[in-house]
């Protein structure tokens, strides 16, 4: 067992604007403690300058400052803790802080470069790193991914479904058992067993987190994210199966509501706006405070998923995310003062080893066979189901013979075998019972006139009933050994029969079993399977494909509208970034994979030398009949170094490689993401806009469509530009706004109002239709172009 509080780190993420001085420091006390400092600039909300320069001062196990890498983080942070899920222990990282102050940053990375990949993704390459390492066990991972907001959970990982809104999720339940252990109905656990595939269910769950989200909901800001990873190893033979989990948890932001009171004094009481944050105090409160025997863990469902995180099971480190501008600094206090307050809580984590029933049934099958074995050699005769006929009858006799034996000592031997004493329970008892009815009906003056010739005496009576209880405790005994192990073998069937579809909290995964009913209903559920690995994967390129397919369903209006948008969309300059630098990491493994190509060929040439030298020694030795040279001639040395060195670079190369296929794969991964983000964007935008512009323009139904609209001669070169790549004879051409000028507004003075909205450019085509749907599209399109106009030149200005 290894006790340990709450570590908890700090984060200071860069600031948006320039580094503001003097608003906080760091330093070590003389134990090398690190201690931040935050210093409030003097108090003038009371209208009286206040002297007294506030700061608060808060120790933590580390203070990563502004500069601190996403390297640095995992190494210091989340490396420790994988170490330990990787030995067996469960962990849990958590990042805490206000919104925008990194904790999405910190724990799944930034969205543009390879290089701020967060601790999720570094921390799967590092755990499948160490299990390709270590053969001694064979390991089993398992990933889900849960979010909750509002007090529901939802599975981000849901293959059938195909999601836009947060309730197109499978809502997952807490479900209790008599144990008061908690498990999650509904949440799916999916096996990874290479990195690769891990890194796709992350991205399927961050791209159904935004498709899901709704400028409404907010639910990145509002929802907190558990990313799990479930490990479970076995060393080879062993019956024992070692289960940890690792949940990497994204917490919503921690801003509270009432943020100053009266006079500018921070209130410590201020609420949060998130109802499971304030329930998460309650119980780090509650854990924090000695003597408390109640922790409220379920108040909440948050608290109850992460109850053995907290005060249990469980290696815990919270990550606290400060964003330490002026105007955050009273959120950056209350950050600092819960991790003080979780920095207390103890937990206490253990092995979580657990016996695989699978292998538990062998074994007493096995040791049922041994002593079925060890019986028939000991009895000397194979025991079946059923006594047969013979044994019966035999049986029968000797009961009749005992029966008659009048010696008191005389014994009813049958050997030790159950069936029979059973047999000769029943036997009597029918004996008796047959002798009853005679007795009744007919004389019993027979046996009653043996008891009065030969009257047993209580002493012989005695002595009988003892023998006889004896007998019973042997056989009781007996039967007692034989009912154990039935029961085991049950017990252990019972536990294999177990649900396993849900994910167990209180134990761990399942560790896939072999029974093959088992199997079936593995693959039927949730539970893990080859097959289910490719539908994720499909499910990735099916949500991608959604997105293609939507583009597909746009009106042309709408289409163009969207190119545009993406041109000017800040995320263009990052997509189109990442894609060079995917072209060049492709043709840098391209190159890499002709150069192993050839590195390959040479080893091989240079092997098949060494070989063909050896065969031409031999040979001479043979010809010439000399003994072939136990040293390797100069020639052959050198030709060896060459094939060290070609193997050496070889795997210099290799390992370059497969670095460079993750890479890949991550950027690729962080484009779609980025063009699903784009897409979704684009549709809020544009739904407002066709809102807006219900809202705002009359003038949209009056507007002849036939009509072409103006255009000035200046804009023919910038138009037939863009019109040589349409050449739709119907096309009419928009004339969007530009953004608010004199020489416009002068313009506009003497046309109508909706030449008022028409530009002097001409930026697009867009076909005439006639149909009302398109013309709203084409409508909703001149606006939305207008105000994209409208920020470029707010932003130029
Ligand atoms: P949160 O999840 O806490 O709301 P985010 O992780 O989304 O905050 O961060 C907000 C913005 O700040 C993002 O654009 C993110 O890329 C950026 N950011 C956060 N932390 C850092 C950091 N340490 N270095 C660089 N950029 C950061
Ligand atoms: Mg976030």
């Amino acid at each position: 067992m290894v006790k340990q509080t709450i570590q908890i780190f700090a984060r200071v993420k860069p600031p948006v604007r320039k580094h503001q001085q003097g608003i906080y420091s760091i330093d070590e006390d003389e134990k090398l403690i690190p201690s931040l400092e935050i210093i409030l600039p003097r108090d003038l909300a009371d209208g009286f300058v206040n002297n007294k320069r506030e700061s608060y001062k808060f120790k933590f196990q580390r203070i990563f400052d502004q500069d601190a890498n996403q390297e640095t983080i995992f190494e210091n942070i989340a490396k420790p803790v994988a170490g330990s899920v990787l030995a067996g222990y469960n962990g849990t990282i958590f990042a805490y802080g206000q919104t925008g102050s990194g904790k999405t940053f910190t724990i799944t990375g930034g969205a543009e470069r390879y290089s701020d990949r967060g601790i999720i993704p570094r921390t799967l390459s590092y755990i499948f790193e160490q299990l390709q390492k270590d053969s001694s066990k064979m390991y089993t991972t398992h990933i889900s991914y849960l979010e909750i907001y509002n007090e529901c959970g939802y599975d981000l990982l849901d293959p059938r479904h195909e999601a836009s809104s947060l309730d197109d999720l499978p809502k997952v339940t807490i479900l209790e058992d008599p144990d008061q252990n908690i498990h999650l109905k509904n949440l799916t656990l999916h096996q990874a067993t290479t990195e690769e595939e891990a890194l796709n269910l992350l991205f399927l769950g961050d791209t159904n987190r935004m498709i899901a989200e709704t400028p409404m909901n907010q639910a990145s800001t509002r929802s907190h994210c558990i990313f799990t990873i479930h490990l479970s190893s076995k060393e080879p033979g062993s019956a024992t199966v070692r289960h940890a989990k690792l949940h990497l948890v994204d917490l919503a932001g921690s801003e509270r509501v009432a943020k100053t009171g009266v006079g500018g004094h921070l209130l410590t009481e201020a609420k949060y706006i998130n109802l499971s944050l304030h329930y998460l105090e309650q119980v780090i409160i509650a854990l924090s405070e000695k003597h408390r025997s109640h922790i409220p863990y379920r108040n909440s469902m948050m608290t109850s998923v992460l109850r053995d995180s907290l005060g249990g099971n469980c290696m815990t480190t919270m990550i606290a995310t400060l964003s330490l501008e002026k105007r955050n600094l009273d959120e950056s206090i209350s950050t600092c003062r819960f991790a003080q307050r979780v920095a207390l809580i103890k937990n206490e984590a253990v092995l979580n080893e657990e016996i695989d029933p699978r292998l538990v049934i062998k074994r007493l099958q096995k040791e049922i066979q041994e002593l079925k074995d060890e019986l028939a050699m000991v009895t000397g005769e194979q025991r079946t189901e059923a006594l047969t006929e013979a044994e019966l009858f035999q049986l029968e006799k000797l009961i009749t013979s005992f029966l008659e034996d009048q010696d008191p000592e005389s014994r009813l031997e049958v050997g030790a075998d159950m069936r029979k004493v059973q047999h000769c329970f029943h036997h009597l008892k029918k004996l008796l019972n047959d002798k009853k009815i005679l007795g009744n009906n007919t004389v019993f003056s027979e046996s009653k006139d043996q008891d009065c010739q030969e009257p047993l005496k209580e002493e012989e009576y005695r002595k009988l009933r003892d023998i006889l209880k004896q007998r019973d405790n042997e056989i009781n005994i007996l039967v007692n050994m034989l009912k154990k192990e039935k029961k085991k073998a049950q017990e252990a069937l019972h536990l294999a029969g177990m649900d396993r579809h849900e994910f167990r909290h209180s134990q761990s995964p399942p560790f896939p079993l072999g029974n093959p009913e088992e199997g079936q209903r593995m693959q039927l559920s949730s539970a893990p399977s080859q097959a289910q690995d490719f539908s994720i994967l499909g499910k990735r390129s099916s949500l991608l494909h959604k997105k293609t397919g939507m583009r597909e369903e746009m009106s042309l209006g709408c289409q163009e509208a969207f190119e545009i948008f993406k041109r000017d969309h800040a995320d263009s300059v990052t997509i189109d970034d990442n894609k060079q630098i995917l072209k060049q990491r492709f043709s840098e493994a391209k190159a890499l994979g002709e150069s192993i190509n050839e590195a390959r060929s040479k080893i091989g040439h240079l092997k098949e030398e060494i070989t063909q030298r050896h065969i031409q020694q031999v040979a001479l030795g043979i010809s010439e009949n000399m003994a072939v040279p136990l040293m390797p001639d100069q020639q052959e040395e050198k030709l060896r170094s060459q094939l060290e060195e070609e193997k050496r670079r070889y795997k210099t190369m290799f390992t370059r490689l497969k670095a460079l296929k993750v890479e890949i794969e991550h950027l690729q991964l962080l484009m779609d993401k980025a063009k699903v983000k784009l897409q979704k964007e684009f549709e809020v935008w544009w739904a407002e806009e066709a809102t807006n512009l219900q809202v705002n323009s009359p003038a949209v139904n009056s507007l002849d469509h036939t009509k072409p609209l103006l255009q000035t001669s200046d804009s023919q070169h910038e138009r037939s530009q863009l019109l040589s790549n349409k050449s739709d004879v119907n096309a009419r051409k928009i004339l969007p706004s530009p953004c608010p000028s004199p020489h416009s507004q002068k313009q506009s003075s003497t046309s109508t109002p909706l030449e008022d909205s028409i530009p002097e450019r001409p930026v697009l085509s867009i076909p005439l239709t006639g149909d009302s749907q398109t013309d709203s599209d084409i409508m909703a399109f001149i606006k939305a172009r207008q105000s994209i106009l409208q920020k470029q030149c707010l932003g130029s200005n």
